[in-house]
C-alpha cells in the first residue's frame, strides 16, 4: 500500500509533517513538498461537530458546517478517530438562562473563574445536540461527551472547567498507544483551543487544522487562542498538509 515515501526511507517513528523538518533538519528544500501521513499512534479528535453549533442549530458558530466534508475527507487518513459532543443538563451552568438578568455571551463568575455565558444550546438527548448529519465518520471508535456536570462546563475534551476532573480521554488515548493527536472541529477558540492545549500538556503532540475548524472569535478570541496555542507548541497546519 505504503509507496516507497520519504517518511518510509527515513523511518520516522513520528508523525512530524516533513514540509516542516525540511528546514528544520537541513535536509533542504527538496523535502518541502513532504506531507504528514498519520502514524498508527496518531489519533484524528473530532470536537462538537453537533447540530447546536452550526446554522440553524442553539449555538452557531459561523460557517461551522463548512468543516463536516473537511473532516470526513480527513477521516481516511486516521486508523484512529475519537468524535466529542457538548452534552449539557438543562438549566446548565454555562446557559445564560440560568442567571436572572445575565445576557448570552456576557461572563459570570463560577467557582473555577471566568464562564461565558451562552445561549442554552446542546442539551442531552436533543436533535440539537446531535452529530451533524452529514458528518461521515463510520470508522470513529470512542465518542466522549463533556460538559455533563450541572455545576461545570467543558470545553476541553480532556479536562473540565476546573482543570482537575477529567474525562478519561487522556487514559483511553494513552492505554491505546496514541502519542500525536489532531485535532478539528467547533469552536476553533474554545472547544478546539482548550481540547488541543490541554493535549500538549498531558504530553501528546499536538496539531490543529485550521481549515476544518471554524470560531466563534468573542472580543478577539480567535487570535488569542492562535497565540495561546503557539505557545504550548501547538503545531497549526491545513488539511492539504495531511497526505
Ligand atoms: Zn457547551
Amino acid at each position: 500500500m505504503q509507496s516507497l515515501s520519504r517518511r518510509s526511507v527515513l523511518k520516522s517513528s513520528s508523525t512530524v509533517a516533513l514540509c516542516a523538518l525540511g528546514v528544520a533538519t537541513g535536509l533542504g528544500s527538496a523535502w518541502a513538498a513532504g506531507k504528514i501521513k498519520p502514524a498508527g499512534s496518531a489519533a484524528l479528535i473530532v470536537v462538537d461537530v453537533q447540530n447546536c453549533f452550526v446554522e440553524g442549530g442553539t449555538l452557531p458558530v459561523g460557517k461551522g458546517a463548512q468543516v463536516v466534508p473537511v473532516i470526513n475527507k480527513l477521516a481516511s487518513a486516521f486508523e484512529n478517530i475519537v468524535v466529542t459532543q457538548d452534552w449539557h443538563t438543562p438549566g446548565h451552568a454555562s446557559f445564560a438562562t440560568s442567571y436572572p438578568g445575565k445576557k448570552p455571551f456576557e461572563t459570570t463568575k463560577l467557582s473555577y473563574g471566568n464562564q461565558v455565558l451562552w445561549p442554552d444550546h446542546c442539551v442531552q438527548g436533543t436533535d440539537d445536540a446531535a452529530l451533524h448529519k452529514d458528518l461521515k465518520l463510520p470508522t470513529a471508535q470512542l465518542i466522549i461527551r463533556k460538559g455533563f456536570h450541572k455545576d461545570m462546563d467543558s470545553y476541553s475534551a480532556f479536562e473540565e472547567a476546573n482543570h482537575k476532573t477529567a474525562t478519561g480521554l487522556a487514559g483511553y488515548l494513552k492505554q491505546r498507544g496514541i502519542k500525536t493527536v489532531f485535532v478539528t472541529g467547533l469552536a476553533t477558540d474554545f472547544c478546539v483551543a482548550w481540547t488541543a492545549m490541554d493535549a500538549r500538556k498531558l504530553g501528546f503532540e499536538v496539531y490543529v487544522i485550521e481549515d476544518a475548524t471554524r470560531a466563534i472569535d468573542l472580543n478577539g478570541s480567535l487570535a488569542a487562542a492562535w497565540q495561546q496555542m503557539a505557545a504550548k507548541g501547538v503545531k497549526r497546519i491545513q488539511s492539504a498538509d495531511i497526505a
